[in-house]
């Protein structure tokens, strides 16, 4: 997988994607990562690549030809109409179903805003997916970038020592994932549960899944309409409805929004 992302600021990108896991996977050259700085494709002597709104209004906004003269270049070199990705908060809520889309592609390029955002006529030009982090404003798209390159990562076979962790991970399933525990055995009084020391994997796998349905229903209800289960798994998520309180009011809360 190569990651492309075309920002002002290609030392951010850079510093952020080289550390840890996502840096040693570009060492083993399971993924690359490259940081386009938009301001190399200016052709006027300040290397200026905003300007006021058309129409008046607060703050400045990204050009459309420096925007649309680093994509192209990209879209030369790579010998094909890559997949756009702007990051925006206009966009599409990003989550984990649709990095798993995205981690099949070969090349993806993140367009990163600043300041107001870019001028409409280049996006409409070149971007064919607009995603975003979430229902607040970020100064950047950057950061949303780094997180959506982590997040796809991690699915790319090789860059995670353990492949199955990806998959029995929150939000795979629909599901959160179940409590974790290592050593020590006991902290501060606290034990980690029997069962998993028990030894016993379907034991332990039965005490897993039901802890995943049950957090999701405490903490994220919302899910529970897409998760997978099985008839025994529902009736054991009916009977928590039934008698667990924290559950019945987490379900009416996110009801009420
Ligand atoms: N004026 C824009 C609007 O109201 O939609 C917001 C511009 S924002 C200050 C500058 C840039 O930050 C955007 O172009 C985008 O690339 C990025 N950005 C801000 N919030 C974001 C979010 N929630 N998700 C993804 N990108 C975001």
């Amino acid at each position: 997988m190569n990651f492309h992302v075309l920002t002002l600021f290609p030392e951010m990108i850079m510093d952020g994607c080289s550390t840890s896991i996502l840096g040693r996977a570009m060492e083993k050259g399971i993924l690359s990562v490259e940081a386009i700085n938009i301001r190399d494709y200016t052709t006027n002597k300040h290397f200026k690549v905003d300007d006021y709104p058309y129409g008046g209004g607060a703050g400045m906004v990204m050009q459309a030809p420096p925007v649309y003269d680093a994509y192209q270049a990209l879209a030369d070199r790579l010998g094909k109409r890559p997949r756009v990705l702007y990051m925006t908060p206009q966009g599409k809520v990003f989550n984990q179903k649709i990095a798993e889309e995205l981690a099949k592609e070969e090349d993806l390029v993140f367009l990163c805003g600043h300041y107001e955002g870019i001028d409409e006529r280049v996006l409409e030009m070149i971007v064919t997916d607009s995603l975003s982090v979430g229902d607040y404003v970020l100064t950047g798209g950057e950061l949303p970038a780094m997180m959506m390159i982590d997040c796809i990562s991690r699915l790319i076979p090789g860059v995670l020592n353990n492949d199955v962790s990806a998959e029995v991970e929150s939000f795979h399933d629909n599901l959160l994932e179940y409590p974790q525990y290592t050593r020590p055995e006991v902290f501060m009084g606290k034990r980690v549960p029997d069962v998993l020391l028990s030894g016993h994997h379907a034991n332990i796998e039965a005490w897993r899944r039901e802890q995943s349905i049950r957090r999701t229903l405490e903490r994220r209800p919302d899910l529970l309409k897409n998760a997978v289960l099985t008839d025994k798994e529902r009736e054991f998520l009916d009977s928590l409805r039934t008698s667990c309180e924290v559950c019945r009011e987490a379900e009416g809360e996110n009801r009420e929004g």
